[in-house]
C-alpha cells in the first residue's frame, strides 16, 4: 500500500482561486494554476502540469463562464484528472487552505471540522475582504473530498508569538478587548518560510539567528524574527498598517481618518477604499507596479521618484526600528515580487546604513536568480540576502505535518 503524500494547496480569493498540487514525498510540485474572474462572465483557467505523468505537457489555458467557486474547483479537478493526478486519488493526503485571519484562537495549522469552520466564519468582521472567500474555498473542497482532511493555515499564525507589548495598541484596554482590537500581522506563512530558509542559507541553526524579513509584494510587510520566533511585524489589526504598499498607505496618523470624515465628508467605506485601494505607490504617482515606478523614475518623472523615495524611506525606518527591537541582527532578507526582483530597492534600503552593518555588493545584488542568495559583501557584519518565498510549499508542509503523524 502506498502512503498518501499529495497535498492540494488552495488560496481562494473573492473572484479567484490559486492552487498547487504537491507531492510531499519529494517534495515535488506536480501542478500549479489559477482560476480568475470567477462569476464575472468570462473566466480564465490557467493550468500547468510540472511533474508526474503529464510533466512537460505545457501550460493549458481556457476561458469561459465559471459561475462560482464550486465550478472553479470542479474545473481544477478536471484538469488534474486529465494529468492523471485527479483529486479522487487515494494519494491525496490533505487539502491545505490559506486562511487570512485566524484571530487569537488559531495560532497553529488546524484540521477543519464544523466548529473550526464556524469559528473562521466568525472572524469575517476582522477580515471582511478575505475570510469569506477562504470559507467558500473550504466548503467546496470539503464537498468534493469529504474523506480527506482539510487543513487551515493562517496568515496571522506566525505572529501569534509577538509579545503583548508589541501586539497591543495603546488604547483603552476594555475597548480593545471588547472588539478584539490588537496587532495580528499577516503574510505569516511567508515570514515563517523565509526566516527559516535564511538561517539555512547562512548555514546556522534557526534558533541562533536573528532576522529582519521584508516581504515586498503588492502588499508588503516587515517582521523581526528572533531565533525562529516572530517578535514584531508591521501589519496590524488589518493588512493596512506599516509599509508603503502598492495601493495601501501603511502607517498614518489615525486623525487623517477623522479629518477626511469631518472636513472631506467621506464615508467610512470611502475612506477604507481610499486607504486600501487608492493609496501607497498608486496614490503617490498613479502606478502601483514597482516596475512601472522604476521606469518612470528613471525617465525623470518627479511623482514616481517621490513614490520610490517614500517607499524606501518607510523601509529604512522599519529596518532601524527592528534593529533596535532585535538588539542584534544577523540577516536582512528581501522576498516577494519587489524584494526578489528589484535590486534598486535593495540597494536604496541599505544606502547610508553602513553604521548598522548593512551594505550590498553591487555585482551580487544585480544577479537575477530564483535561488536564495547573499548579496552583501564578504565579511559583512549583517548578511543581506534574497530568499524567494514559497507560501504554497510552506502551507503544504504544515498541512502534511499535521495529517501524516
Ligand atoms: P502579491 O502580493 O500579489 O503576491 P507579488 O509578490 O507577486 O505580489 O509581487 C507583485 C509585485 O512585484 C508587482 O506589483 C511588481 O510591482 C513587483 N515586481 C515584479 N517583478 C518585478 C521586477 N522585475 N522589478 C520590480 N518589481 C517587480
Amino acid at each position: 500500500m502506498t502512503t498518501a503524500s499529495r497535498v492540494l494547496v488552495l488560496n481562494s480569493g473573492s473572484s479567484s482561486v490559486k492552487y498547487q498540487l504537491l507531492d510531499m514525498a519529494g517534495p515535488t510540485r506536480l501542478a500549479a494554476g489559477l482560476v480568475e474572474r470567477i462569476g464575472e462572465g468570462t473566466s480564465r483557467l490557467v493550468h500547468e502540469p510540472l511533474a508526474g505523468p503529464a510533466a512537460g505537457g505545457g501550460r493549458r489555458e481556457r476561458t469561459g463562464a465559471i459561475g462560482d467557486h464550486r465550478e472553479a474547483l470542479e474545473a481544477v479537478a478536471a484538469e488534474l484528472a486529465a494529468d492523471g493526478t485527479g483529486l479522487d486519488s487515494p494519494e491525496l493526503a490533505a487539502v491545505g487552505h490559506r486562511v487570512v485571519h485566524g484571530g487569537t484562537r488559531f495560532t497553529e495549522p488546524t484540521v477543519i471540522d464544523d466548529e473550526v469552520l464556524a469559528e473562521i466564519r466568525s472572524l469575517i468582521p476582522l477580515a471582511p475582504l478575505h475570510n469569506p472567500a477562504n470559507v467558500t474555498g473550504i466548503e467546496v473542497a470539503r464537498a468534493l473530498r469529504a474523506d480527506v482532511p482539510q487543513v487551515a493555515v493562517f496568515d496571522t499564525a506566525f505572529h501569534a508569538t509577538m509579545p503583548e507589548h508589541a501586539a497591543r495598541y495603546a488604547i483603552d484596554a476594555a475597548t480593545a478587548d471588547r472588539y478584539a482590537i490588537r496587532r495580528y500581522g499577516f503574510h505569516g506563512t511567508s515570514h515563517a518560510y523565509v526566516s527559516r530558509a535564511a538561517a539555512k542559507l547562512l548555514g546556522r541553526p534557526v534558533a541562533d539567528v536573528n532576522v529582519i524579513v521584508l516581504h515586498l509584494g503588492n502588499g508588503a510587510s516587515a517582521s523581526a524574527v528572533r531565533g525562529g520566533v516572530c517578535v514584531e511585524t508591521s501589519m496590524g489589526l488589518t493588512p493596512l498598517e506599516g509599509l508603503v504598499m502598492g495601493t495601501r498607505s501603511g502607517d498614518l496618523d489615525p486623525a487623517v481618518v477623522f479629518h477626511l470624515a469631518r472636513v472631506g465628508g467621506l464615508s467610512v467605506d470611502e475612506i477604507d477604499s481610499l486607504l486600501n485601494k487608492k493609496s501607497g505607490l498608486l496614490g503617490l504617482c498613479g502606478d502601483n507596479d514597482m516596475r512601472e515606478v522604476l521606469r518612470r523614475a528613471g525617465d525623470g518623472d518627479e511623482s514616481a521618484r517621490l513614490a520610490f523615495a517614500a517607499y524606501v524611506h518607510r523601509l529604512k525606518k522599519y529596518v532601524g526600528a527592528y534593529t533596535a527591537v532585535l538588539g542584534r541582527v544577523d540577516a536582512l532578507v528581501f522576498t516577494a515580487g519587489v524584494g526578489e526582483n528589484a535590486h534598486q530597492v535593495r540597494q536604496a534600503v541599505v544606502d547610508g546604513l553602513a553604521g548598522l552593518g548593512l551594505a550590498v555588493d553591487p555585482q551580487a545584488n544585480a544577479v537575477r536568480s530564483p535561488e536564495p542568495r547573499v548579496v552583501s559583501p564578504a565579511g559583512a557584519r549583517v548578511a543581506v540576502a534574497v530568499v524567494p518565498t514559497d507560501e504554497e510549499l510552506e502551507i503544504a508542509r504544515q498541512a502534511y505535518a499535521l495529517v501524516a503523524r
